[in-house]
């Protein structure tokens, strides 16, 4: 048996991890989906509505001041956390897809007409696919898919190509990390190469927030979104980075409360500026605070801990997998290990590895990761999706590993073995 990275600290910072399942220890290793949430973030969640509860901007008493303090304590934590230059670029938002249809309604609408193009990957989430895609339909322009390799990389000389020979293209959307795969995308080369032709870069950071350091200068991307419950914050809290010379000309998304200096029957409404324009009503103060918790926990972790994780798991991972029959992974996980490995096992549904490693208390995902087109190109019916955080630990692979072994083709393999949803 391999010795553990994870310190046994974190471990317990997670309360929901202590419990059984059918007898057996609960193994949680489907992270890209949802993460669980430190101790300190259900602490900060529970404070806040305990001793601060009250609408943020509006009232001008002491709780609300404290609240409006805290919400944007958490914004300048979200602007650290992405290395932004100004508090103002940073929106909060429900989560990922949130932020991008936000884009695809505003800032779409603002830079996209008939005859232009949209450039995205084939590794996109449905997130970060269906408002450009809807967005095109609406507009006239066209939707360019650049394909990534067979082992699902995306590579810059294709992305190149394709640019070249749109030259109407205006927007380019990308996945920073594949939710199927893990694989990541060169985004910075990507985006100057889009600013050198007049493209805007959107990325969609959902599955990175929680595996490396990003800094949206460094990537010299225009916009960045990723959601808090990804990162171990709470769901319904969201972050976008809007670039401040593209992202305080956005109109706003939703109208209402908080988006206006002030309304009459007769003139034109005016708009208070950027992010509250984009902040539409009361926004989730709460999450906004527990994702605040959430960075601040895990930039206290540091990110060695997580890389360290990260590549232990993946390779203990790779190891267990070698030793199962029929068992293929998919990509290579190995190059810039993200935490996620995919993989197939020869005549057994992906539904049917689900429902056994359920059986034994062990959480995985299966099927097409909302990312159906991406499976197409692959030539998959769907995957088995690992998926490790900070709190996962090799003991834990290593049992997967064993219960992997006992895996047999079940009702999805003999009965619908070609059925595939989400
Ligand atoms: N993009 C990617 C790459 C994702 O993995 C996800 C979540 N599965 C999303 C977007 C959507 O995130 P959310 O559901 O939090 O809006």
């Amino acid at each position: 048996m391999t010795t553990t990275t994870t310190p046994g600290s974190v471990r317990t910072d997670f309360p929901i991890l202590a419990q059984r399942v059918r007898g057996n220890p609960l193994i949680y290793l489907d992270n890209a989906a949802t993460t669980q949430k430190p101790e300190a973030v259900l602490r900060a969640l529970v404070d806040f509505y305990r001793t601060i509860n009250s609408n943020i901007g509006r009232g001008y008493y002491e709780l609300s001041r404290k609240a409006t303090d805290s919400y944007e304590r958490a914004r300048s934590v979200a602007q650290g956390w992405l290395n932004a230059q100004h508090e103002d670029e940073i929106v909060f938002t429900r989560g990922t897809t949130d932020g991008l249809n936000l884009l695809a309604d505003t800032l779409g609408r603002q830079q996209v007409g008939p005859g232009d193009q949209v450039l995205v990957t084939g590794m996109e989430h449905n997130s970060n696919l269906l408002p450009w895609r809807r967005l095109c339909e609406r507009s006239g322009a066209e939707l360019v898919v650049v394909p990534t390799d067979d082992r699902g990389q995306l590579r810059l000389s294709d992305f190149i190509r394709a640019i070249e020979s749109h030259p109407r293209t205006r927007l380019v959307g990308c996945t920073h990390v594949s939710n199927v795969l893990g694989t990541v995308a060169p985004v910075a080369e990507l985006a100057s190469e889009a600013h050198r032709r007049g493209a805007i870069v959107v990325v969609d950071g959902a599955q990175a927030a929680a595996h490396r350091p990003i800094d949206v200068r460094g990537l010299d991307v225009d916009f960045y979104c990723f959601s808090g419950h990804k990162v171990y914050g709470p769901m319904g809290s969201g972050v976008l980075y809007g670039r401040r010379e593209l992202l305080h000309d956005l109109p706003p998304y939703q109208v209402g409360g908080g988006t206006v200096k002030g309304v009459s029957r007769t003139a034109p409404v005016s708009y208070v500026p950027v992010p509250a324009r984009l902040e539409a009503g009361t926004p989730d103060i709460a999450a906004a605070v527990g994702l605040a918790a959430a960075l601040d926990y895990v930039r206290e972790l540091g990110w060695d801990l997580v890389r360290r994780q990260d590549e232990a798991l993946v390779h203990a991972a790779l190891a267990a997998l070698d030793e199962v029959p029929g068992a293929r992974v998919i990509g290579d996980p190995r190059i810039d290990p993200n935490g996620i490995v995919s993989f197939v096992i020869d005549g057994v549904h992906p539904y049917d590895v689900c429902g056994h490693l359920d059986q034994h208390g062990i959480m995985v995902r299966s099927g097409v990761h909302c990312a159906s087109t991406f499976l197409d190109d692959l030539g998959l019916l769907g995957t088995v999706r690992l998926s490790f955080a900070v709190y996962n630990t090799v003991e834990e692979v290593e049992r997967l590993g064993e219960v992997l072994a006992t895996v047999r083709p079940g009702n999805w393999s003999r009965e619908h073995p070609a059925a595939r949803f989400l």
